[in-house]
């Protein structure tokens, strides 16, 4: 392909990209900077662009793939800079700059003259990178961009090895003495390139494309703006999130942005990942409720956090509420104004909803029902509490017979609502065709895409299903799973994952907002996935 093709491929991605929200846009001319003829082809890139634009020559060694001579790039700045339409920025790394006295003089002078000839003129990006992690004397740094005259703006990005690097980012944004850019990369780092408005942040970089991203962890233009509303944060946005292990597939974002759009709620609901163990939860929850200006409002929480959300909300001296207290885990934190905590599981009542609702059916005739629940995991011990407090006769079954004992143990002969007992047993995984149920839940992943086992049902083929029976399917991805066909294809009622998802998620709303939650909203916006 010649390039004045692949002048016009890019011109078209950028002129697409400024209709799908971008303001500005970054030339990565690295590779481009080597090929003959290359000062023509960038000038017209500049000249051309449909919006005001950033041209970056990244060194390797910054994540880049420039690796001509410094006096190359700088005769190509200095061009630029002093050409007939100057580009609105161009970034240098740092380093670059400090090292190579003949790279400052030029650039500096060639800026200098540009700001007395003309109203636009161009302005200088330092920057810093480091794909590792945070660099040690991140700050000197700092300093050193703060004190160059000729830098304009002052840039640094770091590999971010949990949620916290995140709030320094965004520190770092609000006590800046220039304009500045701080982002944290990876997968750790949405946070700070979304909410970096909130914190007086002059830009944040998303890609149009999501396999070309030009730092880990980007995100897609698409996202940042139909996602996150990122032109609506700002000062007031409240923060809210997913915390799990992995988040990264969550449909939380999704209907939560949706709903806030919905209902002009000043909030930005973002993915939290937080490693499985407990210390990394309280360190990362904690950091993120004292940080003074984070606005940190609730959160959903999933696997594997559920029963850590309960011990930190104890720990804190937070509020349990108590059908979360008698489950013995939570999947939603409240953050009133004050700072003060409360946990509450929103899966049982969900759940319980969504079958009365599918069964046609009240809450007290749950009484009496046979149900068998497939898992002993986090959804299952939710359900279990909840149905056999309300009188149903459960049997538990797992991959794993100790924890479907463990479960039946824990929740077998409790009071029940009625003021008698509950009755929870366990079975072993290969007798569940033995026995008739009323009711069969699916509290495992089988099913379910991307997991262990997608074409997998948990329910034998000799397992006896017919109009009388009811299978709920709590596996929401797909709507349809290999157990709901098999459920249909005998006739039996079937009530789907989603039906619990979106209730649950309302409920998670209600909370945090204190508004009604906008259903069709989030219905909306997960037909968009
Ligand atoms: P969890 O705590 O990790 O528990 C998973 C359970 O599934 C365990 O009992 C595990 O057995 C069993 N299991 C895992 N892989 C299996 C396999 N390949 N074959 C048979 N059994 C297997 O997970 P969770 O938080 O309870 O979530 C379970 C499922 O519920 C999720 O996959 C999700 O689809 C669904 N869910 C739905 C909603 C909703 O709102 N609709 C909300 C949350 C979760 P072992 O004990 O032997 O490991």
């Amino acid at each position: 392909m010649r390039w004045t093709d692949e002048l016009d491929t890019a011109l078209r991605r950028a002129t697409q990209a400024v209709e799908a929200g971008a303001r500005l846009i970054e030339w990565r001319i690295d590779a481009l900077a080597e090929e003959p003829d290359a000062l023509a082809a960038i000038k017209a890139l500049v000249r051309r662009c449909p919006a005001p634009c950033i041209v970056t020559c990244r060194v390797c060694g910054e994540g880049g793939d420039y690796g001509g001579t410094e006096s190359h790039r700088a005769e190509i700045f200095e061009a630029l800079v002093r050409g007939d339409h100057p580009p609105r920025y161009i970034d240098i790394e740092l380093a670059a700059y400090q090292r190579d006295t003949r790279l400052r003089r030029t650039i500096s002078a060639a800026l200098k003259d540009g700001e007395r000839a003309r109203d636009t003129h161009t302005s200088l990006i330092l920057s810093v990178h480091d794909f590792d992690r945070r660099p040690a004397d991140l700050l000197q740094r700092i300093e050193a961009m703060t004190n160059e005259p000729a830098c304009s703006v002052i840039k640094v990005a770091w590999q971010a090895r949990s949620l916290r690097d995140n709030l320094e980012a965004l520190d770092l944004l609000a006590q800046r003495a220039k304009p500045m850019i701080a982002l944290c990369m990876g997968r750790f780092g949405l946070m700070s390139r979304v909410l970096a408005p909130k914190f007086g942040g002059l830009l944040t970089y998303a890609t149009d494309r999501p396999t070309e991203t030009t730092a880990p962890g980007q995100p897609t233009i698409d996202e940042l703006q139909n996602v996150y509303r990122f032109q609506r944060i700002g000062p007031p946005t409240k923060v809210y999130g997913v915390i799990g292990w992995p988040v990264e597939h969550s449909l939380g974002p999704s209907i939560h942005n949706a709903g806030f759009e919905a209902v002009e709620h000043a909030g930005a609901y973002l993915p939290m990942a937080i490693p499985p163990q407990y210390e990394h939860f309280k360190a990362t929850v904690g950091a993120m409720l004292d940080h003074q200006h984070l606005g940190f409002r609730g959160a959903s929480v999933t696997s594997p956090h559920k029963e850590h959300l309960l011990r930190f909300v104890a720990d804190r001296g937070g509020r349990i509420d108590p059908l979360a207290e008698r489950i013995g885990a939570a999947n939603t934190l409240v953050v009133n104004d004050e700072g003060f905590i409360e946990c509450f599981n929103t899966d049982a009542p969900a759940a319980q909803e969504a079958l009365c609702a599918g069964m046609g059916i009240e809450r007290s005739a749950l009484a009496g029902l046979r149900v068998a629940v497939l898992g002993a995991g986090g959804v299952a011990r939710a359900i279990v509490a909840d149905l056999s407090h309300d009188g149903a006769e459960v049997t538990v079954f797992n991959r794993t017979q100790d924890r479907a004992e463990a479960l039946a143990n824990e929740f077998n002969g409790r009071e029940a609502a009625s003021g008698r007992r509950t009755k929870v047993v366990a079975a072993k995984a290969d007798a569940i065709a033995g026995d008739r149920f009323d009711v069969f839940i699916n509290c495992t992943p089988m099913g379910m895409a991307g997991g262990p086992a997608p074409d997998e049902s948990p329910l034998p083929d000799d397992v006896p299903l017919d109009e009388n029976v009811t299978v709920f399917d709590t596996v929401y991805t797909p709507q349809r799973t290999p157990l709901i066909h098999q459920a249909e294809a005998h006739g039996a009622r079937t009530i789907s994952g989603l039906d619990m998802f979106l209730r649950q998620a309302a409920m998670q709303f209600e909370h945090w907002t204190g508004r009604d939650a906008p259903t069709e909203a989030f219905a909306a916006a997960l037909k968009n996935q």
